[in-house]
């Protein structure tokens, strides 16, 4: 079906970014994957080409144009790559870092920080899962008390995508931690900050280039002025922030799917078992009409999210449906992928093996699929 997404200067971005992704990061993803983390070199290169916040002003540095399909195309170039674990921190401090720098920061910190991020030289996270929680946020207990001119840290977070590499931290912390959604703030750590401590990177079942880490916090004096946006308002950014949040995943997860679709068609068509083409049996040929059929369904209505996005009017409920259908949607397509690759699915040699790995913690990510559902129900009047 063709998309009307795009115009001509998304598939030139699109041709582009193509090139550097075959050129500067499939030849590492096989390091990448045994060390647990992408080098800093991928982002600084990746700014250096124009890759990084698109849609920060030129004058900061960024590309200009607030068009979430330059995100969508990144995204679509990641997975069809087969590079999605080396891309993930990528797109998280694209479609989920900046949008915080971007809306919540005053013009010192624009100057002080988005150049930086631009260019890849400031990588970021957001840290707000702790130990104890993670769908019930406002429940968290990292606390961040107020002494003179500084806030004063002390708790820990889990599961930070960019862990390792971040050098700016965007922490919810409670600032008044008698109060659950009232109390939240969010603050900007910095590496290199006295107390901030970096945990384990984490082993993981799939994503394994992106580095996943624990972060410690004791005693750590982070300036007013590194605080985003009003005291006591942070929940309620995090809400903000989420609708895109969870677009990008589902953008990444129908593109991980058309990967494998596109993948298995092919492996389909050259393996061959009982003197035909596998591809030729009547299952065969069911399994891949129904991935085909299911891929250009969520395709349709990720799109049409992403034209809301950029009209300003994708609610959070369109979002956690697109979340958490099409990350679903990429888990069906796969796995029905693998089995069509017989025992070469298991083989990690083979792209469809990886991104069966990779896929299974995008029904966590941003969100388990039962929050979203969560929120579709009370979006109902249920
Ligand atoms: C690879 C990876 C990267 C991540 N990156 C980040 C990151 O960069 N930053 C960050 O802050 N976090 C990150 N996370 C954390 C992720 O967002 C959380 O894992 C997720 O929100 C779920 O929280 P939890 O693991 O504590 O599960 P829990 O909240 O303990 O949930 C456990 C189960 O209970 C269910 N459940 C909980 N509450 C309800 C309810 N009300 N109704 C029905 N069911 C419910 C959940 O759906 C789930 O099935 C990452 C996680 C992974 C695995």
């Amino acid at each position: 079906m063709r998309r009307e997404l795009f115009d001509d200067e998304h598939d030139l971005f699109r041709a582009s970014f193509r090139q550097f992704v075959g050129k500067e990061l499939v030849p590492h993803v096989e390091r990448w994957e045994q060390e647990g983390v992408v080098d800093r070199e991928a982002f600084t290169k990746a700014g250096a080409s124009g890759f990084l916040g698109t849609d920060v002003p030129e004058g900061y540095g960024g590309g200009g144009v607030a068009d979430f399909r330059y995100n969508v195309v990144i995204s679509e170039e990641l997975q069809s790559a087969g590079a999605a674990g080396a891309g993930l921190g990528m797109t998280l401090h694209n479609d989920i870092c900046i949008p915080y720098f971007l809306s919540l920061t005053n013009v010192e910190q624009k100057e002080r920080w988005l150049p930086g991020i631009c260019s890849g030289e400031l990588i970021t996270a957001i840290a707000m899962t702790e130990p104890g929680i993670g769908s019930d946020l406002a429940s968290m207990s990292t606390s961040a008390l107020r002494d003179g001119d500084d806030y004063v840290v002390n708790g820990s977070k889990t599961f930070i995508t960019n862990g390792i590499n971040a050098d700016l931290v965007i922490t919810a912390v409670k600032t008044d931690p008698s109060q659950k959604h009232r109390g939240m703030s969010l603050l900007i750590l910095e590496r290199g900050m006295h107390g901030f401590e970096r945990g384990r990177n984490l082993e993981k079942v799939g994503m394994h280039s992106q580095d996943t880490a624990e972060l410690f916090f004791t005693d750590v004096r982070v300036p007013v002025a590194n605080r985003l946006g009003d005291e006591g308002e942070g929940f309620g950014y995090l809400v903000r922030n989420l609708a895109q949040e969870r677009l990008s995943i589902a953008a990444a997860g129908v593109a991980a799917a058309r990967a494998a679709l596109d993948w298995t068609l092919e492996y389909a068509k050259e393996r061959q078992a009982f003197g035909q083409p596998i591809g030729s049996f009547q299952n065969s040929r069911f399994e891949l009409a129904t991935m085909a059929t299911e891929v250009e369904v969520g395709q349709a209505f990720v799109d049409r999210c992403v034209r809301a996005l950029n009209d300003g009017e994708l609610t959070v409920e369109e979002a956690a449906m697109a979340k958490w259908w099409c990350t679903e949607l990429q888990g069906r397509v796969i796995d029905a992928g693998v089995q069509l690759h017989g025992g070469y699915g298991y083989m990690t040699e083979y792209p469809i093996a990886r991104a069966y790995a990779d896929a299974r913690f995008m029904w966590n990510d941003g969100a388990t699929t039962e929050i979203m559902k969560e929120i579709i129900g009370r979006g109902l009047g249920v």
